[in-house]
């Protein structure tokens, strides 16, 4: 018997189980690969560690929008964070920009660029502090235990796309593009990308700062799964969940290969679309099921790791290559691609005086068109155009590689298709339109990248903390 039974044990699902066991529930999580940790976690080649996801953590320094979720769960004095000397490097066909920390000193570096493009830049980046804004009062009431409506005083945004947005605002297409420049953290071009959560998202990376934690996204596993421990929850590694029981419209036990765990909560931090199809034994409620079917996903990655035998001083911690102007990417373009070298933020990952760097280019989440020769064909490319562009051979310079593509991130953390951002962030999937922590199913709540606040480490941390707190009646 457990209060609580956590099913996935990524950042959702962690931070889930850490507040309901820090509120005094019994939890159980149940993961299915031998660790916990999802997308959060790394892996060793030779004497190299490779992040397997994270590039920048966003606004969880004191003061920053998402400071109040780290340290609720007790994320800050756990964790060390490093902020990379500029933000990052964009080169672009007739420009190179550094980008430096700050949204109104972004905002000026552009503007040099576009002066004639100075106030419409000027009320992008007051929109993005409104998003960010309403994004944070929203959340705040959720974690309050109150829902207000919809993103009060942004409605007319809701189905809008980033692109539309900026077009509003800038005349120059080059403008228009370098603006639109951190889409690509969410896996989708302006042109289709949802506006809420760009502008938002630019709010807390530009403005309240991005950080990268020493120890990467394994140390913030680690410590959630260390907190989780010291509240009395159980972590069962190797342990699927199988099957999940109602009775009278509630959850009421949960089967795995461990036994049979009857429970009165259960929180499913995993793929919704595969858990409602597979597990729940009365399928999904009607109104929900049109939902899940009309469901479409975020897209994956092509990504290659590279263990290096010199560590590139001259090159910043990221670097986004963009081969054309334009809110239209396709996915699978090696023209739009980032550069990561990670020893620059956190020297802990190598041997003193080497590096590694990672390559990654988005990709449609269809693991049967990404094959190994196609995946390897790719990441050929994007070591040419970083040859081209930057002068520098990475593969000379290799001395350990590994490379993924969407059928590995589909094994490791079990969503359809490998997708890396759960259900594509578009206007009709974003913001309070993405799937509600709270489930029609009496006791059952989502938690993870696929529910509200959106994919990415800091929203799949609150919808768990959202999830925890909801579960237990306990508003803070
Ligand atoms: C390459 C890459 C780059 C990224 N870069 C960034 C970034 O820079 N910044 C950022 O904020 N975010 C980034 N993200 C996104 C971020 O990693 C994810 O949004 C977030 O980690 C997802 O957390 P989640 O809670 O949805 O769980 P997931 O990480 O998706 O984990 C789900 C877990 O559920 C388990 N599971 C599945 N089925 C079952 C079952 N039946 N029973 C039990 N367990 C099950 C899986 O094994 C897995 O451990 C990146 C992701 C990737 C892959």
């Amino acid at each position: 018997m457990a209060d609580v039974v956590v099913i996935g044990g990524g950042l959702g699902g962690l931070a889930a189980a850490v507040e309901a066991a820090r509120l005094g529930r019994e939890v159980v999580l149940c993961e299915a690969q031998p660790h916990v940790g999802g997308y959060a976690t790394c892996f060793r080649r030779g004497d190299f560690r490779f992040e397997a996801s994270l590039h920048l953590l966003d606004g969880v320094e004191p003061g920053g929008s998402n400071a109040a979720v780290w340290e609720a769960l007790g994320l800050r004095e756990r964790i060390a964070l490093v902020r990379p000397e500029e933000m990052r490097r964009e080169v672009w066909p007739a420009h190179d920009l550094e980008v430096p920390h700050g949204l109104d000193a972004w905002i000026d570096a552009l503007a040099t660029h576009f002066p004639d493009e100075a106030d419409g830049l000027a009320r992008l980046s007051e929109l993005c502090v409104q998003a960010q804004s309403a994004y944070v009062r929203d959340r705040d009431a959720r974690l309050a235990g109150e829902v207000l409506p919809p993103m009060r005083g942004l409605a007319s945004l809701l189905d809008a796309t980033a692109g539309e947005v900026i077009e509003r605002h800038l005349r120059d297409p080059q403008a228009q593009a370098m603006f639109s420049a951190l889409s690509g953290y969410l896996g989708l071009g302006p042109a289709e990308l949802a506006a809420v959560p760009f502008l938002s998202m630019i709010a807390s990376y530009q403005r309240d700062g991005g950080t990268f934690p020493i120890g990467g996204g394994q140390a913030i596993t680690d410590a959630l799964a260390e907190q989780l421990r010291a509240h009395g929850g159980k972590i069962w590694t190797d342990c699927p969940a199988t099957g999940v029981e109602t009775a009278r419209g509630r959850v009421s036990a949960v089967h795995t290969p461990r036994g049979r765990i009857p429970t009165r909560d259960v929180v499913c931090a995993i793929a919704p679309t595969l858990f409602y199809e597979n597990l729940l034994d009365c399928g999904p409620p009607r109104r929900l099921a049109r939902r899940l079917e009309r469901l479409t996903l975020g897209t994956s990655v092509v990504k290659l790791w590279l263990g290096l035998d010199r560590d590139l001083p001259d090159l910043p911690y990221e670097v986004f290559l963009r081969g054309a102007y334009t809110l239209r990417i396709e996915a699978g373009d090696p023209q739009h691609m980032t550069l990561v070298l990670q020893h620059r933020v956190d020297p802990t990952c190598c041997p003193p005086g080497q590096g590694v760097a990672s390559l990654t280019v988005a990709v449609e989440a269809e693991p049967e068109e990404w094959t190994v020769e196609r995946s390897q064909a790719l990441a050929e490319a994007m070591l040419s155009r970083a040859r081209i562009e930057l002068g520098v051979d990475l593969n000379a310079h290799a001395v350990a590689r590994s490379l993924s593509r969407p059928a590995t991130f589909a094994h490791y953390a079990g969503h359809p298709g490998g997708t890396i951002h759960g259900s594509r962030a578009i206007p009709s999937q974003s913001g309070p339109r993405r799937l509600p922590i709270a489930s029609p199913v009496g006791g059952l709540h989502h938690a993870g990248a696929w529910t509200y606040g959106g994919s990415g480490y800091l929203p799949s941390l609150t919808s768990g903390l959202i999830a925890g707190r909801t579960l237990c009646g306990a508003p803070s």
